[in-house]
């Protein structure tokens, strides 16, 4: 099966930290992608900014080591064509005019600025761009996360945004919104009749939201020390992940009505504070062990620091306060140095009322519904089934298995493909409102605060495992346990 395509108007992207680890690894990528699927108008381009002194041919033999095996070399050749470079520091004004007159040179482009930098530069960049009214037109402006640290930082930020730029002009991604099983947890939920009655607190039992990862901090860590996983990962993908499963039918996909609804979600959270975090929280630290069947270091080891107090693992069980919702725990756990890479939604529902087979039978599971994000997206939905043949009724619990990859011989693109043609489009629905951060910091400030009150350290998890064994003892006192290996 083909994949179709629509096409866009001609654009001009820029990526400020052209020659960073996002860039490189994810966004030319993607770009180079819809590029070979006939996406990228001829007159479109593509402008690398950072500070290393290169010119265009030198940013290309960058870009080139870094694509090669996607496809061959003369398509590549001809993609690297509408690629440009210009170095800049964003804080100085030094070359500015110049990168401001190519940017003018094409007056009809939508104009793309992607902010792949860390988040103390945006202020600086907003305002130069602002200043040679680079926003002006179709103007557009993606901000990569973390949008902040906190409520304060984050609206400090959105603040000085906003000056320059306005909201219907700002995107801020969250490349796990990009992700086919995301879409597709639209269309399961709101396109089909079977999901939506059984959809609430009188069917489900329970949610579970994991995003584990083998890898360590490696050569991030002082950014990740400065965040921390709930900073890192629950503030923003997960519970963005948690609003897409929680929210009401929207009237439509139109991208207020869509964030209209998973603001509300954000805004029933239940609070977790110094009250009850120790309840409903559990915060770990990896210490050496063995991943991906090698021997590794424990965190302070790879970060040269035994005295931090950042978290590389959480668990902790969220509650939506609302008529849908009461009652139904949303467990959310994340961490680095797990024993697999996987990241899930794992719906289970609640067990039949009554059961009509013997103990000789087996015993009756629980449906699950699991969307998988990574490694391998695709959904699987767990039923009860009668032991084919001969042998008496024997109950057997078996997955209706789709990996969208086999079932339709396509490669999924990668979420970054999807979110950047549709910043060119200048469509926001998979996009984070200001609102929608703000509500998310709100939730997870009194978290934090309460963590760093407590005085307490993260509790120790040896990599290759699970996390402490306090995240065990979280769910299990509620007569659960974590769903492992999309079972
Ligand atoms: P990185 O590898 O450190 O790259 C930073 C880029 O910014 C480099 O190109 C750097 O080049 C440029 N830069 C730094 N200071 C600059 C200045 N004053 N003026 C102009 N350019 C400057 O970082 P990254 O991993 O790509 O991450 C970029 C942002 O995306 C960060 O906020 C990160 O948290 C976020 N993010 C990253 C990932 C990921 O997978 N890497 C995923 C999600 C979000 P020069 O030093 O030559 O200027």
């Amino acid at each position: 099966m083909t994949a179709s395509t629509q096409s866009v108007d001609p654009f001009d992207l820029v990526i400020f930290g052209g020659t960073g680890d996002l860039a490189l690894r994810k966004l030319l990528p993607a770009l180079f992608h819809r590029f070979l699927d006939g996406q990228i108008p001829g007159s479109s381009r593509i402008v690398g900014i950072a500070r290393e002194t290169l010119d265009d041919a030198g940013y290309r033999a960058q870009l080139r080591e870094a694509l090669i095996g996607i496809c061959d070399a003369r398509q590549l050749d001809v993609f690297l064509q509408q690629v440009f470079y210009r170095p800049l520091d964003a804080r100085k004004d030094e070359g500015w005019d110049d990168f401001a007159a190519l940017i003018g040179s094409e007056p009809e482009h939508v104009r793309v600025f992607y902010l792949s930098t860390s988040p103390e530069l945006f202020v600086d960049i907003c305002t130069r761009l602002g200043h040679y009214k680079l926003n002006e037109g179709a103007s557009r402006v993606v901000l990569e996360k973390p949008i902040g640290r906190d409520l304060a930082s984050a609206n400090q930020i959105n603040d000085a945004v906003g000056k320059v730029f306005s909201e219907s002009q700002t995107f801020r991604i969250d490349h796990y919104l990009g992700k086919e099983t995301v879409q597709n947890l639209l269309v399961l939920r709101f396109g089909n009749a079977l999901f939506e009655p059984l959809w609430n607190a009188g069917h489900i039992d329970h949610v579970q939201i994991t995003v584990a990862e083998t890898l360590g901090v490696g050569h991030r860590g002082s950014y990740y020390d400065r965040a921390g996983a709930l900073r890192d990962m629950v503030q923003n993908h997960m519970l963005q992940l948690l609003c897409m499963v929680a929210m009401e039918p929207p009237s439509s996909l139109a991208p207020d009505a869509v964030r209209d609804e998973k603001l509300k979600v954000l805004h029933s959270l239940k609070p977790i504070d110094e009250s009850n975090v120790s309840q409903l929280t559990v915060r770990g630290q990896y210490r050496a062990g063995v991943a991906d069947g090698a021997s590794v270091p424990g965190y302070p080891e790879e970060l040269g620091n035994n005295k931090s107090n950042t978290e590389t693992f959480v668990a902790l069980k969220a509650e939506i306060a609302n008529w849908r919702w009461a009652g139904v725990p949303f467990y959310l756990r994340t961490g680095k140095r797990l024993p697999s890479r996987v990241s899930e939604i794992a719906v289970t529902f609640k067990p039949v009322p009554h059961s009509i087979f013997g103990g000789d039978a087996g015993t009756l599971a629980q449906n699950r519904l699991v969307l998988r994000l990574q490694p391998d997206e695709g959904v699987k939905l767990w039923l009860t089934i009668k032991h084919p043949g001969p042998g008496g009724l024997r109950l057997r619990h078996v997955p209706l298995d789709m990996s969208f990859a086999e079932a339709f011989g396509v490669q999924q693109p990668d979420a970054y493909e999807r979110l950047l043609l549709d910043v060119v489009r200048g469509n926001p629905t998979l996009f984070m409102r200001r609102d929608e951060v703000e509500a998310a910091w709100h939730w997870a400030g009194p978290i934090l605060a309460a963590w760093a009150d407590s005085g307490e350290p993260p509790r120790p998890y040896t990599a290759g495992s699970w996390g402490p064994s306090a995240a065990v003892a979280l769910i299990e006192r509620d007569g659960r346990t974590w769903n492992e290996d999309g079972e």
